[in-house]
């Protein structure tokens, strides 16, 4: 299969070999281009391989997203990774002219024509291949390779795509896999993974190392800092990722496996995302394979469902009442999609909620801690409207307007900041933390 050609050759890692990914703000300006280019050179200095993945400047892409709302209230969706596969292709021709000017080889590449090789689902492709001849050809003739991340081309359709907000994450990740790199760098504008958002929390604390499990929650639940496929992909092809700081020297946060993490605390990060939809099908006729039809419906419109909740009907001529949360962007496909399938009554939604999660290893063992959490949410005067819980995290929706506070406070009462005494937990048996623990 394609997608283990790349796993394949990712077996050998090459020290001399390294994938470093700039982010927007890392780009923003010609300072910051010329930063990231010397920071680029000086790795090469070294006698290292450098392939350079760039995100589009400063805000380029939420410009290029309100340009296409200015002509179309809903844009074609191939339309729209023509335009928004622009941002990143300016980066990397300005940075591949900086490093020429520093007296290096440059090549400014697409994703495309990196060999980023997606499905053909538009504005969350998903990378199936990665074909990275010509990137190594480059690397041979002592050029250093610049690659616009969040873009791929579909084989199948032959058209340009982009990889969900963010997803210039991933195109790094996948090229260091493709390419053996053993680490994938990470360059953002903050140090590294923080306890919380920093600039919710300004008193949380850098994690030196997260694991990839932690990670993927913590992305999953809001923590933007990493794309959460870019997470998925480095743990399925073991690579290592170190995010950082693009304007500060010094370590940041690894993302490793499990094994490798020597900390185990009880809660690692408190995550939030006021990015989210709520949707709620009242009447919903009670019978076998509702759920399903309309779960299948909105898998097929390409909208991911994050919580869900059903409640039995009260009385037997009554229908239930199933209530969702998705992305805010997804709405409008999850309403068309929902029209089509006709199963309740009627559909209210929320265009935007909130939601507040505490992410921790540790907690697999300490059923108490979802005790904690309501406790200190509702100490706050916050109304907790949906629940959910993973062995290694606990969601809650709350109003999107009291989100800051409600990070604030977990924050606080799980003593996850700077200086903080930190108590290690001891391994217990592992079972999942319940609700009305
Ligand atoms: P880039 O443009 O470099 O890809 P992003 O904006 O995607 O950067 O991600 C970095 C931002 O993620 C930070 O500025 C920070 O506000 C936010 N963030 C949210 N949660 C966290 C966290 N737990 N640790 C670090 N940053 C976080
Ligand atoms: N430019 C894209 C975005 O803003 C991709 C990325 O930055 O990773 O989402
Ligand atoms: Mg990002």
């Amino acid at each position: 299969m394609a997608a283990a050609g790349a796993q394949e050759q990712a077996g050998a890692k090459s020290p001399d070999l390294v994938v470093m990914k700039f982010g927007g703000t890392s780009v923003a300006g010609a300072e910051e281009i010329k930063r990231a280019a010397g920071r680029i050179v000086a790795a090469r200095e070294q006698g290292t391989s450098v392939v350079a993945v760039l995100s589009a400047r400063g805000s380029t892409t939420d410009e290029l997203v309100e340009m296409a709302r200015e002509v179309a209230e809903r844009p074609d969706p191939r339309e729209m990774d023509m335009l928004l596969s622009t941002g990143e292709r300016i980066s990397c021709a300005l940075c591949a002219m900086a490093i020429v000017e520093l007296g290096h080889k440059a090549i400014s590449l697409t994703g495309s024509q990196a060999g980023i090789v997606t499905d053909s689902s538009h504005t969350k492709a998903r990378i199936i291949d990665v074909r990275a001849d010509r990137i190594r050809d480059a690397l041979g003739q002592d050029s250093i390779v610049l690659v616009a991340g969040f873009q791929g081309v579909s084989t199948d359709s032959r058209d340009v795509t982009t990889l969900g907000r963010g997803g210039s994450d991933t195109t790094a990740v996948a090229l260091a896999a493709a390419l053996g790199g053993e680490v994938c760098e990470i360059y953002t504008d903050v140090r590294g993974v923080y306890s919380a958002d920093p600039r919710i929390v300004p008193e949380a604390r850098k994690l030196p190392v997260v694991s990839y499990e932690e990670m993927l929650e913590m992305a999953a639940s809001g923590a933007k800092v990493l794309q959460l496929r870019s997470v998925e992909y480095a743990r399925n092809h073991g690579v290592q990722i170190h995010c950082r700081s693009s304007s500060e020297d010094g370590p940041g946060t690894l993302v490793v496996s499990e094994q490798e993490t020597l900390e185990r605390p009880l809660v690692t990060a408190v995550t939030h995302s006021t990015d989210e939809a709520r949707v709620t099908l009242t009447g919903v006729r009670d019978e076998p394979g509702v759920a399903g039809r309309i779960l299948r419906a909105l898998a097929d419109a390409n909208v991911n469902v994050d919580m869900i909740i059903q409640n039995e009907p009260v009385s037997t001529d009554g229908g239930a009442d199933l209530s969702f949360t998705i992305e805010s962007n997804d709405l409008p496909a999850a309403l068309d999609a929902l029209k089509k399938i006709q199963v309740s009554d009627g559909v209210e939604t929320d265009e935007h909620t909130g939601k507040v999660s505490i992410v921790g290893a540790g907690m697999r063992s300490h059923p108490g801690v979802a005790a904690k959490v309501f406790e200190t949410l509702g100490g706050q005067g916050i109304n907790i409207e949906m629940i959910s819980t993973s062995p290694i995290k606990i969601s809650c929706v709350i109003a999107a307007d009291r989100v800051s506070d409600a990070v604030k406070a977990l924050h606080q009462a799980f003593e996850l900041g700077e200086g903080a005494i930190r108590k290690e937990e001891p391994a217990g048996d592992e079972h999942r933390p319940t609700v009305a623990g």
